[in-house]
């Protein structure tokens, strides 16, 4: 699951790649859309919204993508079989292609960001505020926190690793009920801090710390120490999430 530092990059990658050229090759091999032909038209502007990414055209059409768990977008050389792939665009001098997309759809430009009406605030967005994130956060008093954090309806672009990190640097448990935090609206605070000041970085790292392997406080290091206390990272798995803390920095 892709966090919305990822996304924000990933637009900032195609708007380099994009915009401001006429696409000479359109190919959408999503069944749905596949007679859709954008050959000849600008791409005006691509934009991320939490984790959601558009690309808009002047023709009037809107490419509304989703990551999922393991989609991308790339450019220059392409990674993937043909199999996996969702869309191919490219420009005299540009290529770029959605892989293994878990949303791909194309969308009447004047209402795409209806896709999205539902997100709280962007995490990376002009309309971050705090104050609505926590009220968001806390609705549901006895909601466990790793999941309300999770919640893009809550505020858009926490992935797991944000997740589980903002537990740890809370003190709280990825269970434990959100009414226990003090000050919601520091959290949500801390995870605008977070996303903003990975936004453009490609070693993501919430220590401060960008040298390799001392980049996350808990994240992917079950077993391992705790960088505060020495006590061994816990993990657990409940479907396809995992998540890990520190028994003794989060009661
Ligand atoms: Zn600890």
């Amino acid at each position: 699951m892709p966090e919305g530092d990822t996304v924000f990059q990933t637009a900032a990658r195609l708007r380099a790649a994009l915009a401001g050229k006429t696409l000479t090759r359109c190919d959408v091999r999503v069944p749905r859309y596949a007679t859709v032909d954008l050959t000849g038209s600008m791409v005006d502007e691509v934009l991320s919204r939490g984790k959601h990414l558009f690309i808009r055209v002047a023709a009037g059409a809107s490419i509304h993508s989703h990551l999922k768990m393991d989609g991308s977008w790339q450019t220059g050389r392409v990674r993937a079989g043909a199999h996996a792939v969702r869309i191919i665009l490219e420009t005299s001098d540009t290529r770029a292609v959605g892989v293994d997309l878990g949303v791909l759809e194309v969308l009447d430009r004047a209402h795409d960001l209806d896709a999205v009406a539902h997100l709280g605030p962007d995490l990376l967005g002009e309309d971050w505020s705090a104050p609505r994130a926590a009220a968001n956060l806390t609705a549901d008093p006895d909601r466990p926190l790793v999941e309300a954090l999770l919640d893009q309806r809550v505020m858009a672009g926490v992935g797991n690793v944000y997740a589980n990190e903002l537990c740890f640097v809370f003190g709280q448990l990825p269970t434990a009920p959100v009414q226990r935090l003090p000050d919601p609206q520091r959290l949500a605070a801390q995870a605008r801090n977070m996303l903003w000041s990975n936004r453009l970085r490609t070693n993501r790292t919430t220590t401060g710390d960008t040298r390799r392997g001392r980049e996350l406080w808990v994240y992917g290091r079950g077993g391992q120490p705790c960088r505060r206390c020495g006590t061994l990272v816990e993990t657990d798995r409940h479907d396809a999430r995992v998540t890990f803390w520190c028994p003794s920095c989060q009661r």
